[in-house]
């Protein structure tokens, strides 16, 4: 199977990236920003986008060039440090979540990754 990925670019990301609609930015990096959901699901709830145009996590893993990668990498890293969610250094912990198309009921078709904590955020999936 040959594997192929098509980027919406007027998804509602693509738009923030382009300054179209408003964001509360937590973080930005040469290849990454962070800023706050706009529904948020508990005290702390981030979102981490790269800055290229990458539709879903395996999307990213596999074509993001190495420093996209890293810089993504640190920038999550460097959100738990901004949020003090670390357990750590004394955070309570948090949750990292990407969703990817249609089980995981993906609504924003731009790579991203929830960073969510706060408070007691239960098991790790709900059953159905
Ligand atoms: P998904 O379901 O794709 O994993 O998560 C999409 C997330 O994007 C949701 O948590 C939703 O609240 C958030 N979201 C949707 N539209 C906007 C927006 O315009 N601004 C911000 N900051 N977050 C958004």
């Amino acid at each position: 199977i040959k594997m192929s990925y098509n980027y919406d670019d007027n998804n509602i990301f693509a738009k923030i990236l382009r300054g179209e609609i408003p964001n509360k930015t937590v973080l930005e990096t040469d290849y990454s920003l962070a800023f706050e959901d706009i529904s948020p699901a508990a005290p702390v709830h981030i979102l981490v986008i790269p800055k290229g145009p990458y539709v879903s996590h395996d999307h990213f893993a596999i074509e993001a060039s190495n420093e996209e990668f890293l810089d993504y990498t640190r920038a999550i890293g460097e959100v738990c440090k901004i949020t003090g969610v670390q357990p750590s250094s004394g955070g309570s912990g948090f949750r990292s979540i990407a969703n990817a198309g249609q089980d995981a009921i993906q609504e924003v078709p731009h790579f991203h990754t929830h960073i969510i904590g706060g408070r007691n955020l239960g098991r790790m999936i709900s059953p159905t």
